[in-house]
């Protein structure tokens, strides 16, 4: 029996679907390990891998509102409802995206419609490059930060340096005359 609209939208939207097990299970073969709808994590991620700073979003294409995408068929009926729903979906998406960006996280969608039969292998492939093009990323941004924070304190060392021989300069000769000006008034 097919599916109704909202039965379907249940489906898509709802965790552990079989779009999201397919991509699981093509990710645990390639030997990547993961956690899944990870609460803690903006978005609740379908799957989150730690070791590659990586989130994948496995994206229903009519729900998400997948841009010229012919793997679904617009609702004829109800249709600025549908639209709406959409809108705010993707809406929600992007800022979901912005979130774990903000934090560190690369995010990966993948469309219900990549994980067609014919293509499937080749979109699995093309994540799994993706993946760890992304953890190479992540370690020369942790290389990055850690010399901005060397070079930060150094700066800083070098700083207290050169204010301490200022003070030696400056401030001791003072002191001196100070203390002999005192001298004399006694
Ligand atoms: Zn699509």
């Amino acid at each position: 029996m097919p599916l109704t609209r909202s039965q379907n939208m249940a489906r898509i939207h709802g965790k552990d679907t079989k779009p999201e097990i397919r991509v699981r299970k093509a990710l645990h073969a390639k030997g990547f390990r993961f956690r899944v709808n990870v609460r803690s994590l903006s978005g609740t991620p379908d799957i989150v891998l730690p070791k590659y700073r990586t989130c994948v979003f496995v994206n229903g294409c009519f729900w998400h509102g997948h841009d010229k995408c012919s793997f679904y068929s617009r609702p004829k009926s109800n249709k600025e409802f549908w639209q709406d729903k959409v809108k705010r979906n993707k809406a929600r998406d992007e800022l979901v995206v912005a979130k774990l960006s903000s934090m560190g996280w690369y995010c990966v969608s993948v469309w219900e419609c990549e994980l067609k039969k014919a293509v499937f292998e080749n979109t699995m492939e093309a994540l799994a490059a993706t993946i760890r093009g992304n953890r190479e990323r992540w370690e020369q941004e942790k290389a990055r930060k850690r010399q901005e924070r060397m070079q930060a304190k150094e700066r800083k060392t070098l700083s207290e340096r050169r204010q301490q021989e200022l003070m030696l300069k400056g401030v001791s000769p003072a002191i001196v005359r100070l203390s002999k000006e005192d001298s004399e008034e006694l």
